[in-house]
């Protein structure tokens, strides 16, 4: 889960040619995204590096910043290269880079297939520093001899899976021949399958490899709670957390179906803007959930594990797990969710008895603090938890089924908690 490497805090901190840095700021970049906190620096070092991070964590510019300081605008030779699998990508990354280097002086083109090869020659003969392409047009341009890349001293491959599955890898060695030896050549990919890890193998000698798991917050943002709670009351516990954070945007996480779809009706009676995500629902309601949730026309999404897995949410304030997921790594997996690229968010885990063992686990596992919610929840010691035991017996005598001692009508803003039972 995330990397150990040193991760810079600010823009600032790398020291970056100011007219790049006045590029940054006007793109509107605060601070460096995971991927730029961990590869900006290597790369400006020189290094070699293998980026591996999720769609939309900002790799364009974790190499674009460095890229566009390698250049030497008196030189007028293509000096940079980036490899893209599709013309919209490209299209893209160009676009980035011209935000980032636009008070460098730095003329950047893309070159990709569909468009005329001759007005692509004329841009290449006026002289541009950036080739940013797609595999099959560069080759073309290399072929004609309309594109040299003997200068050509910093080299991405971006997508590199996208490229893998498009059938462009031959393409790519193609190019890599192509190019000085003396280039760097840094690699980003999603994923990392076997023939990218060989690609990388035999092109890049002791390349610094950075994983940036798209489930990693950062720990300066994501704070997390926990609140020990017999099942029966934690809805009377949520609806008073809900009422005291008044959260824009909270996946609320359950167990199982049947529980996600009673929880989201009891909520819906309270809050007006409450969607369920669940296997029961049609394609098309997951649809509107997710819709409507993303849109910000719901506050609260209610959802289980498995229909929530692959999809991107992005600025989930709070994520609350009102059951602790059974394997520890859902719950990162669920937390995750919130405090993504820089932003921040909270997560809160209510643990009843006999959930006690599962909590341990992840709270064992986690890298960060996992801190008690009320004073009352930092007496169970939940570190100590024998296996067997089931937590039972040792935390006021609670057997399952039991009226607490928690009150179970705190928040009564549009019409009381019924304290239903949430037993699964
Ligand atoms: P990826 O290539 O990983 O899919 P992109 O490089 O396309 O991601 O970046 C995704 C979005 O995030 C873009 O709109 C980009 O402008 C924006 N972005 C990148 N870095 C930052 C940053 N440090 N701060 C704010 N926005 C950023
Ligand atoms: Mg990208």
């Amino acid at each position: 889960m995330g990397s150990s490497k040193k991760r810079v805090q600010s823009f600032k901190e790398l020291q970056l040619d100011p007219l790049i840095q006045k590029g940054v700021d006007s793109a509107g970049y605060q601070r460096p995204f995971p991927i730029q906190e961990l590869a900006i620096a290597p790369l400006l070092s020189g290094r070699n590096v293998i980026g591996q991070a999720k769609t939309g964590s900002g790799k364009t510019a974790a190499f674009g910043i460095p890229l566009l300081q390698s250049l030497d605008s008196r030189v007028n030779r293509v000096q940079a290269l980036v490899l893209a699998p599709t013309r919209e990508l490209a299209v893209q990354i160009t676009s980035e880079l011209k935000k980032i280097g636009a008070f460098t002086g730095a003329r950047i083109v893309t070159i990709y297939g569909g468009q005329s090869i001759n007005v692509q020659f004329e841009a290449l003969q006026r002289g541009v520093h950036v080739v940013v392409g797609t595999p099959g047009r560069v080759i073309d341009h290399i072929k004609r001899g309309t594109l040299l890349l003997d200068s050509a001293k910093f080299v991405v491959i971006d997508e590199a899976d996208t490229m893998l599955d498009m059938g462009f890898v031959d393409d790519v060695e193609f190019i890599l021949d192509s190019v000085s030896e003396n280039r760097q050549l840094s690699l980003f990919s999603a994923t990392m399958p076997q023939p990218i890890v060989e690609l990388a193998r035999k092109y890049m000698r002791d390349p610094e490899r950075i994983l940036v798991d798209a489930n990693d917050p950062t720990v300066e943002t994501l704070e997390q709670f926990y609140a020990v709670v017999n099942q029966e009351e934690k809805y009377s516990l949520l609806t008073d957390l809900l009422g005291r954070l008044k959260p824009k945007s909270t996946v609320i996480f359950c167990r199982t179906k049947y529980g996600t779809r009673r929880l989201a009706r009891e909520l819906e009676r309270q809050f007006q803007s409450v969607v369920p995500l669940h296997g029961d629902l049609s394609q098309h309601q997951r649809d509107h959930s997710m819709s409507t949730f993303r849109q910000g026309n719901a506050d609260v999404l209610v959802a289980t594990d498995v229909a929530s897995r692959g999809i991107d949410i992005r600025q989930v304030d709070c994520v609350i797990n009102f059951d602790v997921p059974q394997d520890t790594l859902l719950y990162f997996h669920r937390v995750g969710r919130t405090a993504r690229a820089g932003d921040s968010g909270k997560a809160y885990t209510f643990v009843s008895p006999e959930e006690f063992e599962d909590f341990a686990r992840i709270k064992q596992m986690s890298k960060w603090q996992i801190k008690p919610l009320r004073p009352e929840d930092a007496s169970h010691h939940l570190e100590s938890v024998q296996p067997n035991n089931q937590g039972r017996g040792r935390y006021g005598g609670f057997q399952p089924g039991e009226r607490s001692r928690y009150g179970r009508r705190r928040w009564t803003q549009r019409g009381a908690s019924r304290g239903r039972n949430f037993n699964r």
